[in-house]
């Protein structure tokens, strides 16, 4: 853990407005201030929570906390960190996946293909250009290893 970052956290003043402003914690079990307390109380990243997955790097907390904590950038690194150590989670795993396989994040719903089918058209087709596509794989498998094949 960044030993910056450790002394920002420690000096939040538990005023909560990180969570008040947290667009994904209204509707997700995402808690901020509680994932990042784990950083304070341990001094190392959250291992278990997947909670912080809800989190849409919208950076409405950081710009709103009072102390001037970039929770945002701390959380990505706590998400590099939980990537480095237990690789991504099977959702996302599929969706970068999906996303090298086929420019898209995630399948086709039933009533979609079926429509392109009775258009005559492919399932899926790039959005990509070719070599911008290469580019994807290329990012996708230097960063995400093992993830595509
Ligand atoms: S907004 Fe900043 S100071 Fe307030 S609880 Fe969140 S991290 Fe702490
Ligand atoms: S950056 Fe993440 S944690 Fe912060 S307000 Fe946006 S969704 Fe919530």
């Amino acid at each position: 853990m960044n030993e910056e970052y450790l002394r920002k956290l420690n000096t939040c003043i538990q005023c909560g407005t990180c969570i008040g402003s947290c667009f994904s914690g209204k509707v997700t079990a995402l808690n901020t201030r509680k994932i990042l307390m784990e950083y304070i109380a341990k001094g190392k990243p959250v291992k278990e929570d997947d909670t912080i997955w809800f989190c849409v790097t919208c950076y409405a907390c950081q710009e709103r906390c009072p102390r001037g904590i970039p929770l945002t950038d701390i959380l990505i690194e706590a998400r590099k960190e939980l990537v480095r150590e237990k690789g991504l989670p099977g959702r996302l795993k599929n969706a970068f996946g999906f996303l090298a396989e086929y420019s898209a994040l995630v399948p086709a719903r039933d009533e979609h293909a079926k429509l392109r089918e009775e258009l005559g058209l492919p399932l899926y087709h790039s959005q990509f250009v070719d070599g911008a596509r290469k580019e994807v794989v290329e990012i996708v498998r230097k960063h995400l290893g093992g993830v595509v094949r």
